[in-house]
């Protein structure tokens, strides 16, 4: 028995890797008992180690919450067995610290291994899936893998994808055959098959399984944008970035500091959980694309809770300054950015889109457009000349985005604030404060933000308030978030010192983001125009997983979260009110 044991080894000399994977731009792989963990260990360190390996890993784990809860002492326990393991593990445990539940997406390998733990019960979640695995790995489980439940593996698996069935029961042979696998082997307790069915399987044999690395314009340098085209960078795409400021996060995203925090309701809404996977993810990419206590925290978040009268820490909380994540994002060697690039006009040729400025200039050509342009994709779409490539029913969802003008206020610290009555980490409830936050200028607090019905570009609108009358607003909002801060910081309103920055969210009915595809496509071919927008008040936590859905949905790629979830951030989603 070597050091990685004999299970890994045995799994992935069944399934033909690392032959299987070479040269090929991505690989998937649903393993069901992922608590097992030397499976995934040994298949993370043969990829890495291989010149030959796809550019995307995409490791799908199912595991108990009683396995995630022991998954750190797991992992040390590995590396124990296998010491050239210590640095996986040790990432692995770093990401994986107090998962709860459901779906969660963990980007490992400078994000080109994409793991998605499922956490729960397994055949609930098989059927939460919509990716295609390649290789399939069902071994050691309690799990009795009858004839249904073998279809819900063979609804996962591509044409050809390689099977391992650990412990099958009896009857397992027939199931596989009536499901499509074919070539099916006993081998000790296991069988290996691999999934041919000979009948069509529909739209699954029209549309290739995974589409391969193009170009790809993003519209919008904000966070929205800026997340989508690291996330296709990532994968092989040329994206070309364009926005019409001069720089980048010249919109929303120039916010001086926001939170990351997740939503918290009475009965865990889908917003809440969704919210939750979604401030995890930006966490990862603030620790590591930004520098700590420079550009983002990790500080944890007291909230307010002024119904219930009640507070709560959320561990997982921190500030963020968007912009240095924009640009972080944006460094990636395959984004080009253009500024000053207003885009007003879009037109389709064959395959190729071309998007178009004011003086009837091409800023760029490519196979895939995403809209990423907050409000702005209103008039652009809803032009007479655009109208027609939205699919039906389109027009209206985009009329029901709207803008919400914001002021947050803020000032150095004129001293070093350590009287007791100030806290030493953000506050969240009605509006924010966050002290001690590291500006270009120096410390300096925040306390905001209004909210204030705006005009979307290019419509007719109404005047916003005064500044000075924002400023009051932040003002009394502190008072009532933290009294004390708020009596001692009224000076410094009264006297004109405090700042402001200001602009406008782009809103939809439900507070939840738009994320998917504009377009109405033949069966067997794929649409072409995407929307990334609709972020609201809460673009740092949403902004890295609807760009990992988006992404995943338009790559054939395992989802971020569960299909339930995921549904409520479609373009298509039914018009309910906010949840
Ligand atoms: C005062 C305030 C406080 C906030 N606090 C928080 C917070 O604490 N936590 C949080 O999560 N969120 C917060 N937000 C919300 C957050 O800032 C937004 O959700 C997020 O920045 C939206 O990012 P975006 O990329 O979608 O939009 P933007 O950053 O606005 O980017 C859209 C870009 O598209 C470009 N564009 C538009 N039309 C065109 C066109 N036709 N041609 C070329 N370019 C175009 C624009 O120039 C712009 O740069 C706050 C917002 C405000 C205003």
């Amino acid at each position: 028995m070597d050091d990685a044991g004999p299970l890994p080894q045995r799994l992935l000399a069944s399934c033909a890797l690392p032959h299987a994977w070479a040269d090929l731009p991505a690989w998937t792989v649903l393993d069901t008992d992922f608590g097992v963990l030397t499976p995934f260990l040994h298949c993370w360190h043969t990829w890495q180690t291989d010149a030959r390996r796809p550019r995307m890993l995409h490791y799908v784990g199912m595991l108990s919450p009683a396995q995630a809860h022991d998954l750190q002492a797991l992992a040390q326990q590995a590396a124990h067995t296998a010491p050239h393991w210590q640095p996986l593990t040790d990432a692995l445990a770093a990401a994986s610290a107090g998962l709860g539940t459901g779906q969660h997406r963990i980007l490992l390998a400078q994000g080109q291994l994409s793991l998605t733990l499922c956490i729960g019960d397994t055949t609930a979640l098989l059927a939460e899936q919509n990716f295609l695995a390649h290789t399939l790995w069902v071994h050691g489980t309690d799990i009795l893998w009858d004839k249904w439940r073998i279809k819900a593996l063979a609804r996962c698996s591509q044409r050809g994808a390689h099977l391992v069935l650990d412990r099958a029961a009896p009857e397992a042979p027939d199931g596989l055959a009536e499901a499509g696998f074919v070539e099916v082997e006993a081998e000790n307790t296991s069988l290996r098959a691999r999934f041919q069915p000979r009948w069509s399987l529909g739209a699954r044999d029209q549309v290739p399984p995974a589409i391969a690395p193009q170009r790809c314009t993003v519209l919008g340098a904000g966070i929205s944008g800026a997340s989508v085209a690291y996330a296709l960078a990532r994968r092989g795409w040329q994206v070309t970035v364009l926005d019409q400021h001069a720089a980048a996060a010249g919109g929303a995203s120039g916010l001086p500091a926001g939170l990351v925090v997740p939503h918290i309701s009475a009965d865990d809404s889908p917003r809440s959980r969704m919210s939750r996977v979604g401030a995890r993810l930006m966490q990862q990419h603030a620790k590591t694309l930004l520098r700590d206590g420079m550009d983002w925290q990790a500080s944890g978040v007291q909230e307010q809770d002024f119904e219930q009268g009640s507070t709560r820490w959320h561990a997982h909380g921190a500030w963020v300054r968007p912009g240095q994540l924009v640009r972080a994002w944006l460094k990636h060697p395959g984004i080009r950015c253009v500024y000053g690039a207003q885009v007003t006009d879009l037109q389709q040729r064959e395959a190729v889109w071309q998007l178009i400025g004011p003086d009837g200039n091409t800023w760029a050509e490519s196979e895939l457009v995403v809209l990423a342009n907050a409000t702005g994709c209103v008039p652009l779409m809803l032009h007479p000349s655009h109208v027609h490539f939205l699919g039906d029913g389109l027009a209206q969802r985009l009329e029901f985005l709207h803008a919400v003008h914001g002021t947050v206020s803020y000032a150095a610290h004129r001293s070093l604030p350590s009287a007791a009555h100030w806290p030493q980490h953000p506050v969240n409830g009605h509006g924010n404060f966050l002290p001690q936050i590291p500006l270009d200028n120096g410390m300096a607090w925040l306390a905001g933000s209004t909210f204030e019905p705006d005009r979307i570009p290019e419509q007719a609108g109404h005047r916003l308030a005064p500044l000075a009358e924002q400023h009051r607003a932040n003002a009394q909002r502190l008072c009532e978030l933290l009294p004390a801060v708020g009596a001692e910081l009224a000076a410094a309103f009264a006297a004109g010192e405090v700042q402001h920055w200001s602009a406008t969210r782009c809103v939809t009915h439900d507070r939840l983001p738009l994320v998917g595809p504009l377009q109405d496509v033949p069966e067997g071919s794929r649409p072409s125009l995407w929307i990334h927008a609709g972020m609201g008040a809460r673009g740092l936590t949403f902004s890295a997983l609807g760009a990992e859905l988006l992404v995943a949905r338009l790559a054939g790629e395992p989802w971020p979260l569960e299909n339930s979830l995921a549904r409520s951030l479609d373009v298509r989603r039914p018009k309910r009110r906010r949840n």
